[in-house]
């Protein structure tokens, strides 16, 4: 599938990672099914996560010095894309690698890089993102959670929602308040890091329509965080995360979602007799599609690397992605269907009524698609 992609202006040295990466991915995924590939992202495996550490594939983009890569962004787009591509089950060291891993090094003191970059690397510390709450998805400046300075440290009582791998993960980095009221908005609120082994935090897991386990809530009752859990500034918190927020909206991951099912789908048409037209016209208009997405995404690669914040670009670039990635099942849906009287490979079905029950929730994690047009007007001086 990528080879059919190659136009972009990715340097060779990043090209270069693809041969060993595929090498690795052949031994590594053998035997797994395509619709537990599918999960990609949302598949959680530590022992796979450390096989990729071992091999220098987590924290790329982290200085030497604390384990990383010291790579640039091109080279993790391009580890990246191979990943999803094949279904590589990323999902425990993935937030970490895209964003608590940068944002502690742009942001943490210096024991903060010392103690968590390395381990980060390592895929020794699993992370996940405290920002919904039951009141507070989309209007996440209004939240509730917070963060109290005591002498002994901070007290942090609260709840967050929809945490992706609570349940797993060793910390979370939470956007508590810290001072003032939900009333005062972006005023006031603070990041800090939670050990979430810590006594007053309880987890619960909430499936999904697919029978999946990833998200949870979150209680803090009282839990006493060490002084230094404050991550960057006390009070700077919306920015902090707003920044966050172009790594988490940027890259090939609000493309890919639906790749492992396209793949499968051109691997039925090309093990059966000729394909009809139709199937290799809406082969085509996917294409059609993918290709330009591919190449903004590329785009704010090279911005990332530059060492920009392309907020805006981001939220353009998740919105468009995700409306290809929920299309996909929806016309494959409609293509396998054109004719029922043609077998179709168990294994492939099942993949999409995966896809199908999952891809809803593309448009709404990491903000949805009417907050990402609004944050899009507001950048174009709309509103
Ligand atoms: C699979 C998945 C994983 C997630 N993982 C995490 C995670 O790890 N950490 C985390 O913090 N959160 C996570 N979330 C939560 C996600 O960020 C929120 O669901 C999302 O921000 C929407 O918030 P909400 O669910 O409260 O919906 P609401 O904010 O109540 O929105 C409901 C609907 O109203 C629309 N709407 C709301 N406000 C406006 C407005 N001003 N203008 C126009 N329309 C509006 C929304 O677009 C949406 O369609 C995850 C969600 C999903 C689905």
């Amino acid at each position: 599938m990528l080879d059919a992609l190659e136009l972009s202006a990715i340097p060779e040295a990043a090209q270069g990672l693809r041969a060993p990466v595929r090498t690795f991915l052949d031994e590594a995924l053998a035997g797994r099914v395509t619709d537990r590939l599918a999960r990609s992202w949302m598949g959680f495996d530590a022992e796979f996560s450390r096989a990729l550490a071992a091999r220098g594939w987590v924290g790329m983009t982290l200085p030497e010095a604390y384990g990383g890569g010291g790579k640039d962004a091109f080279l993790r787009f391009v580890l990246a894309e191979e990943l999803l591509c094949r279904g590589a089950p990323v999902s425990a060291h993935w937030i970490a690698d895209r964003q608590s891993g940068p944002l502690i090094l742009k942001y943490g003191t210096t024991r903060q890089k010392d103690f968590f970059l390395p381990k980060i690397c390592a895929a020794e510390a699993f992370f996940c993102i405290g920002m919904s709450e039951p009141q507070s998805g989309s209007d996440l400046a209004g939240l509730r959670t917070r963060a109290t300075l005591k002498p002994d440290g901070w007290v942090l009582k609260g709840q967050k929602l929809w945490t992706t791998n609570a349940h797993l993960a060793h910390y979370m980095i939470a956007l508590v308040r810290t001072s003032g009221a939900p009333e005062d908005r972006h005023q006031g609120l603070s990041q800090v890091i939670v050990d979430l082994s810590l006594p007053g935090i309880t987890v619960r897991t909430i499936g999904d329509l697919t029978g999946d386990l990833h998200f949870n809530e979150v209680f803090f009752d009282d839990v006493l965080l060490p002084h230094d859990a404050l991550v960057g500034e006390e009070g700077a918190g919306w920015a902090q995360v707003t920044a966050e927020l172009a790594f988490e909206r940027s890259g090939p991951e609000r493309i890919y979602g639906s790749m492992v099912l396209f793949d499968a789908w051109l691997q039925h048409l090309r093990s059966g007799p000729a394909a009809s037209p139709a199937d290799v016209a809406l082969a085509g208009r996917i294409l059609a599609h993918l290709v330009p997405l591919r190449e903004m995404s590329v785009a704010l690669t090279a911005k990332l690397a530059a060492g920009h914040s392309p907020v805006i670009e981001a939220a353009l670039v998740k919105d468009l992605g995700t409306e290809l990635e929920q299309a996909i099942p929806n016309l494959l849906a409609e293509a396998l269907a054109a004719d029922p009287h043609i077998a179709r490979p168990e294994a492939l079905l099942r993949t999409l009524s995966y896809v199908l029950q999952v891809c809803p929730t593309f448009s709404l994690r990491g903000g949805t698609r009417e907050i990402l047009r609004g944050v899009i007007a507001r950048g174009l001086g709309l509103r």
